[in-house]
C-alpha cells in the first residue's frame, strides 16, 4: 500500500455510520478488519497496548506465509474478543486516523465486528454483566445485598459463580452498599450561583451505576467538594446506565435505548446552564464522544456532549476563572495516581493531577498506562489472567513510589491496580475523596 507515513494534521473522527446496511454487512466488515490488519502488521506501534495486536501478529507471524494472507479469516474474531475499545491506539499511537487518507480505525472497526457478533447472539453472562443498572438495583436491596457481597467473597460461591457465569473467581469484584447514592444525596443548596469566564456556576450530577451502587462516598465526596467551594448542585433527575457496558458488547440498540432515556433530562440540564458532572470517566466518555459519533446531527446530544465534564477538568477550570478554594489543610503525602485510558482520550490533558499537586507537601507520581482491567472484560474468566498481565507494569509502577496513596479516577481500575498490587503500601482512595481529605471537611 502506499502512502505517506504519519499525518501532520490534528486527528478527525468519522461518526460510526450504524444505521447503513453496509455496517452490518459481515463480508464488508471482514474486507475492512483485512485492510486495517495488513497495515498494522507492517506498523507494529501498538504490540504493547492491549492483548489484541499481539493476538494478531502471533496469528500472521506463526502462519504458513508469515503475511496476513496466511490466516484464516475466522481467527479474525480471536483480535476483536481481546479488544475493549479502551481507544488508545487511535488517540495515542496511530500515525494512519482520519484525515491520513488510509483511514485507520482500529477500535471502529472492532465495534463493527462486535455489534454483528451481538446480533448473531453472545453469552448470558455478557448480557448480564452489561446491565449494569439492573444489577446494581438487584444485588442492592436491602436483604439481599448481605448475601451477594459475603457471596462475592466466598470461594465455594465463587467456584460456582465461575462454573455457571463465566466469572473469574480470583477477581476481587466491588461490593454492593444499599444506601444508593441519588437516595442518600445532600445537595448543596441555597449557594450563589457564580458562572465563570470558563465554568458555569451551578453543577448537576450524573450519578453513574457504579457510584450509586457501589460506592456512593464518591458522590458525597464530590458534593462535599462542590459545596466547599460553593457551587450549588442537583442531581439529573431521571438517570439511566449512559451504555458503556453494551457499547463494549456491540449492543448499539440498547446504547439507543439508554440515550433516549438519559439524553432529554441532560439537555434540559444543559439549556438551563448547568455543568454536567460525572464521576467516572467512562460515563463521561460516553457522553462527549460516543453518543456524538452514534448520533452526529442529533442537537440535543451535542448540547449534552458541550455541558458535561469530568469533575477535575471543572474544578481546574474553576481555578483558572478565580473560583476554586485553594485553602488546603491537610498534605496528601505520596499518592501513586493511575490515569484511566478512558480519561486520557478526552483530550483534555492531566487536571486530576494539576489540582492534587496544588496541595502543599503532596507527591503525585502519576502512571499513564492502561490497567487492564476494562468495565467487565477483566472480570471474564477467559480474560482476567491477560487483564492481571496488562496492569502489571502499572502495579509495579505504583508500588515504585511507596505511596501512601493509590489513586485512579476510574474506580474499577483502581480496585484493580490495588489488587494486582496485593501486599504493597497505599491505602485506595478515589482523587475526589483525596481532595476532600485535603481540604479537611
Ligand atoms: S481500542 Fe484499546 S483494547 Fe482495542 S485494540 Fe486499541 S488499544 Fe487495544
Ligand atoms: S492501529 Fe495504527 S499505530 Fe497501531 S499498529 Fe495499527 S497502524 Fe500501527
Amino acid at each position: 500500500m502506499i502512502g505517506k507515513e504519519g499525518s501532520l494534521e490534528a486527528p478527525t473522527r468519522h461518526p460510526l455510520d450504524w444505521k447503513s446496511e453496509d455496517f452490518w454487512d459481515e463480508a464488508k466488515v471482514f474486507a475492512e478488519l483485512h485492510r486495517i490488519y495488513d497495515i498494522c502488521h507492517g506498523c507494529r506501534r501498538c504490540v504493547n497496548l492491549c492483548t489484541a495486536f499481539p493476538t494478531l501478529f502471533d496469528l500472521i507471524d506463526e502462519g504458513p506465509t508469515g503475511e496476513l494472507d496466511g490466516v484464516d479469516p475466522a481467527s479474525y474474531w480471536e483480535v476483536v474478543d481481546r479488544c475493549y475499545l479502551c481507544d488508545m491506539c487511535y488517540m495515542s499511537k496511530c500515525p494512519y486516523v482520519p484525515p491520513h487518507p488510509w483511514n485507520v480505525d482500529f477500535p471502529h472497526v472492532q465495534l463493527r465486528a462486535k455489534a454483528i457478533q451481538f446480533r448473531k447472539g453472545v453469552k448470558v453472562r455478557d448480557r448480564i454483566l452489561s446491565s449494569t443498572d439492573a444489577m446494581g438495583k438487584l444485588a442492592s436491596i436491602p436483604v439481599v445485598v448481605k448475601f451477594v457481597n459475603a457471596a462475592n467473597k466466598s470461594k465455594p460461591a465463587r467456584a460456582v459463580l465461575e462454573k455457571v457465569l463465566g466469572v473469574h473467581r480470583d477477581r476481587v469484584l466491588p461490593e454492593y452498599d444499599s444506601a444508593h447514592f441519588r437516595r442518600h444525596a445532600r445537595l448543596p443548596a441555597d449557594l450563589p450561583v457564580k458562572d465563570g469566564s470558563k465554568t458555569p456556576g451551578k453543577a448537576a450530577i450524573f450519578a453513574t451505576c457504579y457510584v450509586n451502587y457501589n460506592e456512593p462516598h464518591i458522590g458525597h465526596d464530590l458534593l462535599a467538594v462542590l459545596a466547599h467551594n460553593g457551587v450549588p448542585a442537583v442531581l439529573v433527575e431521571d438517570e439511566a446506565c449512559c451504555g458503556m457496558p453494551k457499547l463494549e458488547l456491540g449492543d448499539l440498540e440498547s446504547v439507543a435505548r439508554s440515550k433516549e432515556r438519559n439524553i432529554p433530562a441532560l439537555a434540559r440540564l444543559a439549556r438551563a446552564g448547568y455543568a454536567i458532572l460525572s464521576p467516572v470517566p467512562s460515563c463521561t466518555l460516553m457522553f462527549k464522544q460516543e453518543l456524538p459519533l452514534m448520533f452526529p446531527g442529533d442537537e440535543d446530544v451535542a448540547l449534552v456532549a458541550g455541558a458535561m465534564f469530568d469533575p477535575f477538568e471543572y474544578l481546574v477550570l474553576r481555578h483558572k476563572d478565580g473560583l476554586l478554594n485553594t485553602d488546603f489543610r491537610n498534605p496528601l503525602g505520596r499518592v501513586s495516581y493511575h490515569v484511566p485510558c478512558h480519561l486520557r482520550v478526552q483530550k483534555m490533558g492531566l487536571k486530576t493531577r494539576e489540582l492534587l499537586e496544588m496541595v502543599p507537601g503532596t507527591q503525585v507520581t502519576t502512571v499513564e498506562r492502561c490497567s487492564g482491567h476494562d468495565g467487565t472484560w477483566g472480570v471474564k474468566t477467559e480474560y482476567f489472567e491477560q487483564s492481571m498481565k496488562i496492569g502489571r507494569p502499572v502495579f509495579r509502577l505504583m508500588a515504585e513510589a511507596q505511596p501512601d496513596h493509590i489513586s485512579s479516577d476510574c474506580a474499577i481500575a483502581a480496585r484493580h491496580i490495588e489488587q494486582g498490587m496485593a501486599a504493597a503500601p497505599g491505602l485506595k482512595r478515589h482523587p475526589i475523596n483525596l481532595l476532600r481529605l485535603a481540604y479537611g471537611i
